[in-house]
């Protein structure tokens, strides 16, 4: 694997080729969720912005969800914010130099806190994201489902017994990036480019001539549906919107969002009653979320300002949006505009 990744591995990543935990660290939870191709340009706006772990702990929670907007799981966004502030107030900002005590820190799970350990440290502690969890199993043919933690913790040990054992230093960086480029590049959930895989005559799923059968997970994810009215109020002159923000825990947590209602009724009582006639309802789409449809009504009405003050939330000028953390939707809403 080391020396594969040596010869086919990806190199030209912006994360790459540094043992800077900041950067190892921003682009893993960046990872987490999302695809290596949307992530490229957040990091590098992220780095530039936030050059390091003092800079990001010292910037507001507000100008870190305006910079992560789009991306998604804003909770990842919120412990990032938070995980920074702790590295500079309790480790001087200088990050843990090993997986267990970086687990300790907010939004640092197992695998990412081995991703950073053994990346910039070197340390011999196995990574487990799903593309290495489907890497492992199908070469293993590990067969256990994967829903039971029991079979999660016996993918680890197997996992933590496969690292290498010798020059750690230079091995274990190569070896982690060396089992994430397989399965991002060759060991792919659909059609798995076995011709082209370094260990395919180990690999018991290829043997059996069965890859997609890999990994075993018999849990699958309830969905919900939820119908929500946005009220898209409107200043006069067109240049402000109404936002809100969003409460925690809940839907887009700390996120600024237009006025959202379980009903149109709902919306329709926030309204005064001398412009409920000029409600005007926009085309609804679907956003879906990962448990969750989002079915989303915006509803537009235009109004002087001093006309409408509902308790929480402010007028937001447009030159202010780009700078806001909004979801996507609500963007894409305002955009329209
Ligand atoms: Fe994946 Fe095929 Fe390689 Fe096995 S041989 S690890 S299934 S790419």
């Amino acid at each position: 694997m080391v020396a594969w990744q040596l010869l086919h591995g990806r190199h030209d990543l912006p994360w790459q080729n540094t043992r800077d935990p900041y950067r190892v660290w921003l682009s893993e939870v960046m990872l987490q969720q999302t695809q290596v191709s949307t992530v490229i340009g957040y990091f590098q706006r992220f780095v530039t912005r936030f050059p390091d772990v003092r800079a990001l702990a010292r910037s507001s929670l507000d100008d870190v969800m305006g910079l992560w907007s789009g991306l998604g799981y804003y909770s990842r966004a919120r412990n990032l914010h938070r995980c920074a502030i702790e590295v500079v107030q309790h480790w001087d900002g200088v990050f843990p130099g090993d997986a267990r005590t970086l687990a300790s820190l907010p939004g640092i799970g197992r695998s990412t806190a081995a991703a950073i350990a053994s990346l910039c440290f070197g340390e011999r502690v196995a990574i487990l994201d799903a593309n290495v969890r489907r890497v492992l199993t199908r070469v293993l043919g590990f067969d256990a489902d994967l829903a039971l933690h029991s079979s999660q913790q016996r993918l680890w040990d197997a996992a933590t017994d496969l690292l290498p054992r010798r020059t750690l230093e230079q091995a274990m960086p190569r070896y982690t990036q060396g089992m994430m480029d397989l399965g991002a590049t060759v060991c792919l959930p659909r059609r798995p480019l076995c011709d082209r895989c370094p260990v395919q005559s180990q690999c018991m799923a290829h043997g059996q001539g069965r890859p997609q059968a890999y990994p075993v997970r018999t849990r699958t994810l309830k969905r919900s549906a939820l119908s929500v009215w946005l009220l898209w109020a409107r200043s006069t002159s067109r240049d402000a919107v109404w936002l809100q923000r969003r409460p925690s825990p809940g839907v887009w947590a700390g996120l600024h969002c237009l006025p959202w209602f379980d009903s149109r009724a709902a919306l329709e009582d926030q309204v005064p009653l001398d412009y409920r006639a000029a409600l005007r309802d926009q085309p609804a789409f679907t956003h879906v979320l990962t448990h969750k449809d989002l079915h989303l009504h915006p509803v537009q009405v235009e109004l002087p300002k001093k006309a409408f003050a509902p308790q929480a939330g402010n007028w937001f000028e447009a030159d202010a949006w780009p700078q806001l953390g909004l979801p996507a939707p609500v963007r894409r809403i305002l955009l329209q505009a």
